[in-house]
């Protein structure tokens, strides 16, 4: 298997194999590019059907932290680590631990953090052999309310572009996945008067958002058939595909799962027929400003780290206008302001 080919690979700085014979642990860990500073990115772990689709999994991950890091003004380049769970094991605190030393061992050039599938108590294990990690409960803890913050001031921007409104009482919001984003993102729109659609594959979680939110359940597979103003996509990747980029009918297309745009060719597509996306490394940044917050000298300052995150929305205002200005969709400008700090860092 080349890394150097592989799906995925960008000009990686560095991309580490590690293992522990004691615990178990196999995983990758990428540094994509640290010319703006150390490379951060959450630890995924995650039963893949094999070490390739992990290696393309941890590349792609990676290169988008750096965008995403770039677009939020952070002074942090981008990594990302995947741990191949073994389907008949289960993950223990000794397996984290391994997890400490190999991010150790790269001595501060790569900050481990949680993400799906590892949780604060896991960071927690890791912080036993490391310093080179964030997101653990004594700083700013699960970054998800933090995404779903910064998702929710993306929307008033994406909605005030497209749709010229202020408010987003009575505005119709098709939400894919009420997980721990999802959920704190409803809340907010709930709170502003929106009317939310919902779609989950656990039915509890569906059900929880129709109990506090007045949600209006969707089945999974009908969510993008909705007729709404916006799409919030917060559950997986790759959404906006050929399957589902013509059914979409909303006005704009603005939510917390990385990699939304299966293709960017799927982005001009939205373009084209009308629809305002807003670039997911750019609207689902929080989380990660977040977790830098932690890492200020002084400790972590909720009020500080959350004004951060509200600065997504201007972000996101001046990103629409350049691309009106360049005549280019929001996911190339998002491309271009992005390569443009990296090139001025280096
Ligand atoms: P989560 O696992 O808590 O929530 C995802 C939800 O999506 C789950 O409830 C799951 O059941 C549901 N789901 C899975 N497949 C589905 C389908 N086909 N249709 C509808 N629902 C489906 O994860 P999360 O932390 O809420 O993250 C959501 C997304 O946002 C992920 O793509 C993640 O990578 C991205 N993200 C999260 C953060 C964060 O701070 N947690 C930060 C940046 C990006």
């Amino acid at each position: 298997m080349s890394v150097f080919e592989a799906d995925g690979f960008d000009h990686h700085e560095q991309v580490v194999f590690a293992s522990d014979a004691a615990t178990g642990l196999r995983a990758i860990i990428a540094i994509h590019d640290t010319r703006r500073g150390p490379a951060l990115g959450g630890c995924r772990y995650w039963h893949y059907p094999d070490e390739r689709a992990a290696l393309t999994d941890v590349l792609r991950l990676s290169r988008g932290m750096t965008y995403k890091a770039a677009m939020a003004d952070l002074p942090l380049g981008g990594g990302k680590t995947v741990v191949l769970a073994d389907p008949a094991a289960a993950k223990t605190p000794d397996l984290m631990r391994a997890l400490g030393r190999a991010v150790e061992r790269l001595g501060g050039r790569y900050i481990v953090a949680e993400d799906v599938g590892t949780s604060p108590a896991d960071m927690a294990e890791v912080r036993k052999e490391t310093r080179h990690v964030s997101g653990l409960d004594s700083g700013g803890g699960d970054p998800s309310p933090a995404t779903a913050y910064g998702v929710w001031r993306g929307i008033h921007a994406a909605v005030n572009h497209r749709l010229r409104r202020n408010r987003l009482d009575g505005l119709r919001v098709a939400v894919q996945g009420v997980g721990h984003v999802g959920y704190h993102l409803c809340r907010h729109l709930h709170e502003d008067g929106a009317r939310l659609y919902v779609s989950d594959v656990r039915a509890a979680s569906v059900e929880r958002a129709a109990r506090e939110f007045g949600a209006t359940p969707v089945a999974p597979e009908n969510i993008h058939d909705v007729e709404a103003d916006v799409f919030a996509p917060c559950a997986l990747g790759a959404v906006v595909n050929d399957r589902t980029v013509e059914r979409l009918r909303v006005a704009v297309v603005a939510g917390s799962a990385n990699n939304q745009l299966a293709q960017d060719r799927h982005g001009d597509r939205l373009a084209e027929r009308g629809i305002l996306y807003a670039p997911d490394y750019v609207i689902n940044a929080g989380g990660l400003i977040n977790v830098q917050h932690e890492r200020m000298e002084g400790g972590y300052d909720r009020a500080a780290a959350y004004a951060h995150i509200g600065r997504i929305e201007r972000t996101l205002v001046e990103l629409f206008g350049r691309a009106e200005r360049d005549g280019v969709p929001p996911h190339v400008a998002a491309d271009r302001v992005a390569e443009d700090r990296l090139r001025a860092a280096a």
